[in-house]
């Protein structure tokens, strides 16, 4: 097997690459508004009630209706699960690596399809699309590999006369309930994680963004997936989401998505149900809160530029999305000029078309509560960018700064979840960190320096899982910047990292005397 690389980004300046898009966005628009079914143990089943995908940038587009599962049919998952866990764990885990290796290859040939289908459900402009896109072909490959890595189990030490053996066994049945914000990458690679370690899924995707998981388990199948491994069973948290979190079978939660939502998680899936003989395992990756701290002696050009993407980039609906940036005194005005003028050259609107840096957020509620933070914003500072949206057709935001708050300021504390980045000075260097480890949360940061000692002092003390030095604090690759936060960031697991897969299995020892 060749050694894993990542997928590289398209060069949309390339025209064939351009052409090809567009023609991956013609394969979309020929499918959209269908109809499609629950994955239950390879059966379809279709249901009377339906969620309905619409496209975020025109309210009027349908990508298409989903069927919704229900208590009973989650049931009926969990049951297709039970029994499908019983042969997948006695899989070779070559052969559950190879499912996973001809599934990337199988995306990779369709990649800009998928990506426009990104575009169409999720509202991704083309580069954050063929990100997502990529993103999810390497979770596939670097999982499948790690998986060989782990298959022999690790070593341990023996005496004479003696045989000790340390072995990864799979978990059981997962569940896993996927963001809507990498609709693809986030989805797939939770999904199959779960799955090459030889444990069986309920997959709940975000409700916003079905059809692209759909298509996804069709590529799972086509790669010789057996039925029953990977559920598809869409549906309402309150309904589907606690009935299978509270399931005596459930012995783990896979969770992607807001630190509210994760911390109920947390405590459900903590109480033990009749029937239930183990405690439950919960991976999760919540909210971010993530600070660019930039120092007075760096490049400001950097700076502002890296504040500008990662505020902005797919409309700042990203945990890792740099929400705040702190800003030593002495450059903040340069730094905060320059913030104003590039965001004000941003171009927003359907991101169909590849002109526009941004398209629309992802549906009415978070357009709602995006814009009552503007509001709260333009009471607790200066507003100098954006400030303003329109929901007539889509969804759309404008990129917003606010400048001069407060630490402790809303806009500087609570995941918006937006294209609104609040900026403040500091006095110095070490009050610059001291505020960026001011929140509950501790995900992703950056920091802006040509200053050795000072990346030294951030290296120890800027306390997030994924610290970028001299760039943006998002876009991190399988494989090379594992990604997950500490504190309500998460439970400090590393999505593309080298010990993820084994968050999905259970140690065995065994010990046997000649
Ligand atoms: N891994 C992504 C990044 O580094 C963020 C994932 C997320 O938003 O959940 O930007």
């Amino acid at each position: 097997m060749i050694p894993y690389k990542h997928e590289p980004f398209t060069d949309f300046s390339i025209e064939k690459n351009r052409t090809d898009y567009l023609e991956g966005l013609k394969t979309v628009e020929a499918y959209l508004g269908q109809d499609y079914p629950l994955i239950i143990g390879g059966e379809r089943i279709t249901t009377e009630d339906k969620i309905v995908s619409f496209n975020p940038s025109n309210k009027e587009e349908l990508i298409g209706n989903v069927s919704k599962s229900s208590k009973e049919l989650a049931e009926k998952a969990m049951q297709a699960a039970d029994e499908a866990f019983k042969t997948w764990k006695k899989v070779k885990p070559e052969v559950r690596a190879d499912v996973l290796m001809r599934a990337a290859a199988i995306v990779r040939r369709r990649k800009h399809e998928f990506s426009a289908l990104l575009t169409k459900e999720a509202g991704k402009p083309w580069n954050e699309a063929d990100a997502d896109t990529a993103e999810a072909i390497d979770f596939m490959e670097y999982y499948a590999r790690q998986m060989l890595r782990l298959k022999d189990g690790m070593p341990v030490e023996s005496r004479p006369g003696e045989d000790n053996r340390y072995d990864y066994i799979p978990l059981g049945v997962g569940v896993v309930i996927s963001p809507w914000n990498f609709a693809f990458a986030i989805m797939a690679g939770t999904t199959v994680a779960a799955m090459v370690a030889g444990n069986t899924v309920l997959l709940k995707p975000a409700s916003t963004t079905p059809v692209v998981a759909y298509k996804f388990i069709e590529v799972l199948e086509e790669a010789g997936m057996p039925p029953g491994v990977v559920n598809y069973i869409p549906g309402p948290g309150s309904e589907v989401g606690d009935y299978l979190v509270d399931h005596a079978n459930t012995r783990f939660i896979s969770f992607t998505g807001s630190k509210e939502v994760g911390l109920r998680i947390a405590e459900r899936s903590a109480k033990v149900n009749e029937g239930q003989v183990w405690m439950k395992r919960l991976i999760a990756e919540m909210g971010g809160k993530n600070t660019m701290v930039v120092d007075k002696e760096a490049d400001l050009e950097l700076a502002a530029q890296s504040i500008v993407k990662s505020a902005f980039g797919f409309s700042g609906q990203k945990c890792s999305a740099g929400s705040r940036a702190v800003i030593v005194e002495d450059v903040y005005d340069t730094v905060l000029e320059r913030v104003i003028e590039l965001t004000k050259e941003l171009t927003i609107g359907d991101p169909t078309d590849q002109s526009n840096y941004m398209g629309p957020v992802i549906d009415g509620n978070s357009y709602n509560k995006i814009m009552s933070y503007i509001e709260i914003g333009k009471e607790e500072g200066r507003l100098v960018a954006g400030g303003d949206g329109d929901d007539s057709k889509g969804f759309f935001v404008n990129p917003t700064v606010f400048a001069d708050l407060d630490p402790q300021a809303r806009i500087m504390q609570e995941e918006i979840f937006g294209p609104v980045v609040g900026l403040m000075k500091a006095k110095d260097f070490d009050h610059a960190i001291e505020i960026a480890n001011n929140t509950e949360y501790g995900l992703t940061g950056g920091v802006i320096t040509n200053n050795r000692e000072n990346l030294e002092k951030a290296r120890e003390d800027f306390h997030v899982g994924n610290l970028y030095f001299n760039r943006g604090c998002t876009g991190a690759i399988v494989g090379y910047q594992s990604f997950g936060g500490f504190n309500m960031s998460g439970t400090d697991s590393k999505a593309g990292g080298p010990d993820y897969i084994g968050l999905h299995m259970q140690a065995k020892t065994t010990s046997e005397m000649y």
